[in-house]
């Protein structure tokens, strides 16, 4: 998969990806991640990119002709058609379904937005969709795209060492949390772990993790569990 992140610091979205998994997955050749400065398209001395808002207020607009020169030269570095998403607290919020949708994609260009954002009509001709990260306000769109990027990369086939990890993840499958895990040592001061999980019955730790998926799900997420078919035995857990 191939990124493209257009931003005023694209070197902190790449530094961002390059640890762990999604490190790996770049020296792999699974995932690519490409920078483009709207500044290094800017025209003049200063090499502005960003002009008063019309109307006044405070802050500063980002200018349309860098972004879209950068968008440009991205869109022109690789043939294959590219989804251009720009990072914005206004956009539909991320999700594991959305990451998954976009993981599928073979390419991506994400635009991060700094200041007061970015000339509406920019938005308007070049962005395939806004996503925001939460409901709050970040400085600029970098952060958001290096979570997007780590979320999407993880996707990618043989990033994981077991692709079944990501499966099992919450939010996956039916939309559950994931359930608790444990590891050495069995005994400890901070507690024991459940003994089902020693007992090497694949069966019964499968039904266990299940009904621990279940039990938090309804603790913390209890919105998330509309959408899980439940048997009847396990709406009985959730009775309980
Ligand atoms: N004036 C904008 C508003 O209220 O909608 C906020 C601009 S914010 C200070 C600067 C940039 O940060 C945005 O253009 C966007 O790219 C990014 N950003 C801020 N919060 C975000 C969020 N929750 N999710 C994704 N991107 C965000």
């Amino acid at each position: 998969m191939r990124v493209d992140i257009i931003s005023l610091f694209p070197e902190f979205v790449a530094q961002c990806a390059a640890f762990g998994v999604v490190g790996r997955a770049q020296e792999r050749g699974l995932l690519s991640i490409h920078g483009w400065n709207p500044r290094d398209f800017a025209e003049g001395n200063y090499r502005r990119v960003d002009d008063r808002p019309f109307g006044g207020g405070p802050g500063m607009v980002m200018l349309i002709d860098p972004l879209r020169a950068a968008i440009d030269a991205a869109r022109t570095a690789d043939p294959a058609p590219a989804r251009v998403v720009y990072l914005s607290p206004q956009g539909r919020a991320l999700n594991q379904a959305r990451v998954r949708a976009l993981a599928g994609q073979s390419r991506i260009i994400l635009l991060c937005g700094r200041y007061e954002g970015v000339d509406e009509r920019l938005l308007a001709a070049e962005v395939d969709e806004e996503l925001s990260i939460g409901d709050y306000v970040l400085s600029g769109g970098e952060l958001a795209a290096a979570v997007v990027v780590d979320a999407v990369a993880r996707l990618q086939d043989g990033v994981l060492n077991d692709a079944d990890s990501a499966v099992q993840d919450s939010f996956e499958g039916d939309g559950l949390l994931d359930c608790p895990h444990y590891t050495r040592p069995v005994e400890h001061s901070l507690g024991t772990v459940p003994e089902v999980l020693l007992s090497g019955n694949h069966a019964e730790i499968a039904r266990w993790r299940r009904r621990q998926a279940l039990l938090r799900t309804r603790e913390r997420r209890p919105d998330l569990l509309a959408a899980a078919g439940l048997s009847a035995e396990e709406a009985r857990w959730l009775e309980a």
